[in-house]
């Protein structure tokens, strides 16, 4: 039995606009998410939350008319889900609030999941009803003492890379968000090298400091200094942008995007 605090609501809308690169709508089952990483830009949620839900992480909101909400709805452009949680995240199991979305919607909307969880592959028989559908892994070198500060509750690299290849495998389009880049932490040339024969492309994201929130700031600081003082030095920073963007050229991949923030 999970011991996440469970919230039921009664969602107004199912799709909301999105600012996000590449997609024009953002589809979240749930709000909140049990993968709980520090860096998570989706924390400051908690501020406009009763202080009873508890630490970000330890709750989620669950959507439960969203199978409703979706029902035969078509929406014109990408559809990301999700943002503001991860549709696969451990409660998921048993709610089945994403696969019940994923019977009732449109299959002629154009969908892309990202995910970090094994869990996507439940699902496998609906996704292939879609006409246009990808999936994406969010991927990163996080092991030992800095997965377990940074992505405590997630599955493994490893593991989202053996799902990656599952999925290509079993044909479908897949992508590789390779996100957050922290100096020291995070080795390129690894992460493309396992999985650049299973990613149709990619996209990465530098840390975003500011989003990531004080407490991941003074994680980092604390234990990681090294990468604490690049990404805190605008010189040292920029070379390691510049640095990582050769490494990133060096690879036949096809890349949508480098966010720099
Ligand atoms: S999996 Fe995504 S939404 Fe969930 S805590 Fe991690 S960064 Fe946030």
């Amino acid at each position: 039995m999970s011991k996440t605090k469970i919230i039921k609501i009664q969602a107004k809308s199912i799709f909301t606009q999105s600012k996000l690169s590449g997609a024009k709508w953002v589809l979240n089952p749930y709000v909140g998410c049990e993968h709980n990483c520090l860096y998570c830009y989706a924390r400051f949620i908690n501020r406009w939350r009763p202080s009873n839900y508890g630490k970000w992480g330890t709750w989620v909101e669950v959507k439960i008319n969203a199978p409703e909400l979706v029902k035969d709805k078509y929406v014109d452009g990408l559809v990301l889900m999700s943002s503001i949680c991860d549709a696969y995240q451990p409660i998921e199991k048993e709610l089945k609030l994403t696969r019940k979305i994923l019977e009732n919607i449109d299959k002629r909307v154009k969908l892309t999941i990202l995910t970090k969880s094994y869990l996507v592959l439940r699902d496998i028989d609906l996704l292939k009803q879609f006409k246009d559908v990808e999936i994406g892994f969010t991927i990163n070198s996080f092991t030992n003492k800095a997965k377990k500060l940074f992505e405590p509750d997630s599955p493994t690299n490893n593991k989202r890379i053996e799902v990656l290849k599952t999925l290509k495998k079993q044909g479908f389009k897949t992508y590789t968000f390779v996100s957050p880049i922290i100096p020291e932490l995070i080795d390129l040339k690894d992460i493309i090298s396992k999985t650049k024969d299973y990613s149709d492309y990619y996209w990465f994201e530098f840390i975003n400091v500011r989003g990531a929130g004080k407490q991941f700031s003074e994680t980092l600081k604390k234990e990681f200094p090294e990468s604490y003082k690049i990404i805190t030095d605008k010189e040292n920073l920029q070379k390691f942008v510049e640095d990582s963007k050769k490494i990133i050229n060096s690879y036949k991949i096809k890349v949508k995007g480098i966010e720099i923030h």
